[in-house]
């Protein structure tokens, strides 16, 4: 028997003392055979798991939710949420948060199990998640985390021994995910449409505790935790734009308060460039898609400022007021973001007023020769040419010439003006064909070799070594790549 302290266990639960609005206290339902099946040593490390112990059997059982570690008020939160822009009541309908590990550097962090079984928000649903999804949300949360773009991250899957009906019989996982905090939009939304002004305050206090301490000192902390998440979100969803992802369902339960990315349902990378990429089988209009998502962020960041109105001034006309006034800043700030890394990416360290139409100009080109979007920084980056529609093309060669122009006018050396273009241009992202590759054997066959072996590729993406290189392919055969909501 190994004790819960040789696990390196430092539990609290500080969600927990929030009204009892927010959440039902509840245990995961118990799993017949849990078995690990991947296991994120790194991530255990940095969050305080002396990670050996947390991978025999009695750590399993815990990450199963079989059993639970000492101090843990295991529960379901409450969360509302825009769906596609229709207003929803929701919650945990199979996620199980065990409480906030602290770790060694004295962060507090989520620890939630995914897949842990019904609760009472739970409605239709089994409370279970099918192994592929849990694996692809590993896959690319980790991705998304090396490549320097905040996220929740993934700690382990297990298998449970269990099968669940989707549209066929499948294995059933645990992911066990953590997060800065799963506050979401939609948990302010949940707060203000049903909850008193005192549950909506004490929400609102706890925010700015967890993430934002310094708000606490401003004259007004509600409007500063408004800005705060406005920045926060601008700069995320600016990440998201230069590196291509698309995450597909970025409705307002699955927009964190913290700033991180959430939910990898039916997220992608974009392959070829086109502005109305858009993966995902639900999302028929395109509401998410590619181009839309600067937007989106600013429409799901207006329904946190109404959430936080009560808060941020006794008379309504000037709560409005101060609420529209920082919402007006958000274009800016996520073109302030988003600019500063379309500089980057094609190696300018210094300002012209023009560098926004270099960049616009390059995307259309891509568009119009259907130019692969990472493979055509990275060309840049390594001043490749190829045989290509794009480089073959009169006007990129016209751009070429303008850009190498521009680049002449910045007092850095070629070398370093290389190595900020490797800072910003990954060698290797999650193509979705390699994803379905590993996702195949490690589901069909079982046989984890493929994804360990990409998974040690993606863990490095700003490394321009050789091992990249079988990763950069892009297939003959480009056909629509569907995603479905990880269920
Ligand atoms: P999502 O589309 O993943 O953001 O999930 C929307 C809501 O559906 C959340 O409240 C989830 O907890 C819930 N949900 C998704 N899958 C299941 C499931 N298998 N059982 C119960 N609830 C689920
Ligand atoms: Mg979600």
């Amino acid at each position: 028997m190994i004790n819960d302290q040789e696990i390196g266990w430092n539990l609290e639960n500080s969600y927990a003392q929030l009204p009892e609005l927010f959440f039902t206290q509840l245990k995961p339902t118990t799993v017949q055979a849990p078995k690990l099946i991947v296991f994120n040593a790194e991530l255990a490390a940095t969050l305080g798991f002396h990670d050996e112990m947390l991978q025999k059997e009695e750590g399993v059982a815990l990450l199963a939710g079989n059993e639970l570690p000492p101090n843990s008020e295991s529960l379901a939160q409450t969360y509302a949420g825009h769906q596609f822009g229709n207003f929803t009541r929701l919650g945990d309908g199979r996620a199980i948060l065990l409480g906030e590990q602290i770790t060694p550097r004295g962060e507090r962090v989520d620890i939630q199990l995914k897949g842990a079984g019904r609760t009472p928000y739970s409605r239709g649903g089994d409370g279970r998640a099918a192994l592929g999804p849990m694996l692809r949300e590993y896959i690319i949360s980790e991705a998304m985390h090396a490549l320097h773009i905040p996220t929740t991250r993934s700690l382990a899957v297990v298998t449970t021994g269990e099968t669940i009906l989707r549209e066929k019989e499948l294995a059933s996982a645990i992911l066990t995910r953590t997060a800065a905090s799963h506050l979401r939009v939609g948990t302010f939304q949940y707060a203000a449409a049903w909850g008193t002004k005192e549950e909506l305050q004490a929400l609102a206090d706890y925010a700015i505790e967890r993430h934002y301490p310094e708000a606490a000192k401003s004259d007004n902390p509600y409007k500063q935790l408004l800005k705060e998440v406005i920045e926060h979100q601008a700069s995320l969803i600016a990440k998201w734009q230069l590196i291509g992802f698309i995450h597909g369902v970025m409705n307002t339960d699955n927009m964190t308060i913290s700033g991180e990315t959430i939910d990898y349902g039916p997220c992608a990378f974009m392959g070829t460039y086109d502005s109305s990429t858009v993966f995902s089988s639900i999302d028929q209009m395109g509401r998410y898609k590619y181009e839309n998502q600067p937007a989106i962020g600013g429409w799901n960041l207006a329904r946190f400022a109404e959430t936080l109105l009560p808060l941020l001034h006794h008379e309504g006309e000037q709560a409005v007021k101060i609420a529209q006034d920082l919402i007006a800043t958000y274009d800016e700030r996520f073109y302030f973001y988003w600019l500063a890394g379309m500089r980057s990416k094609l190696g300018l360290t210094n300002e012209e007023s023009d560098d926004a139409k270099i960049v616009t100009d390059l995307l259309d080109l891509m568009q119009t020769h259907e130019a692969d979007f990472t493979n055509t920084f990275l060309a840049l980056t390594h001043d490749k040419w190829e045989d290509c529609k794009l480089h073959n093309s009169q006007e990129f060669k016209q751009w070429h010439d303008r850009w190498l122009k521009r680049k002449s006018r910045q007092e850095v050396s070629e070398n370093e003006i290389k190595q900020v273009m490797k800072n910003s241009n990954p060698a290797v992202i999650p193509r979705n064909h390699r994803v379905e590759e590993a996702l195949e054997a490690a589901v069909e066959a079982g046989d984890y070799r493929v994804m360990k072996q990409f998974m040690d590729v993606l863990s490095s993406p700003y490394d321009h070594t050789p091992d990249k290189v079988p990763y950069q392919t892009v297939p003959d055969n480009n056909t629509p790549y569907r995603t479905f909501c990880g269920t």
